[in-house]
């Protein structure tokens, strides 16, 4: 009962953020509700919720990120900052275009921009070097 009460918390810390945090972040988050919780438990309830497919985990260079978002969508990474954003610059039939031309099976695809973000752009335009 314990165990689902603090999975239902994580889920809830992961789905209200759009900043697609690490377990690090979502443990701090988790411990102003469970003091006493590990960041052990916070990684398996993060697996389970992966597993169940109620969240979506994406491999950032050396860490891993979760995103509350499941629906088909695009990432965004500022080469600036760091920071992923959502964006869905594809149209999801697009996999029938895919398919339509090589001999995979091709079920699912997830595209990785890079650039500047907006707040990283209008910086650099406030303050030229
Ligand atoms: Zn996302």
């Amino acid at each position: 009962m314990r165990n689902s009460r603090q999975r239902n918390e994580i889920l809830r810390i992961v789905r209200n953020t759009n900043t697609h945090p690490t377990a690090d972040w979502i443990y701090d988050q988790a411990r102003m509700a469970f003091p006493n919780i590990s960041l052990g438990t916070v990684y398996r309830n993060l697996n389970q919720l992966v597993e169940a497919g109620l969240v979506k985990s994406l491999k950032d260079t050396t860490v891993v990120r979760y995103d509350g978002n499941v629906d088909p969508h695009d990432h965004f990474k500022c080469d600036q900052c760091g920071q992923i954003y959502d964006l869905s610059v594809t149209d999801p039939t697009f996999i029938d275009t895919l398919n339509a031309n090589q001999p995979f099976l091709i079920r699912s695809f997830h595209l990785e921009l890079h650039g500047i973000c907006p707040d990283c752009h209008r910086e650099a335009q406030t303050h030229p070097a």
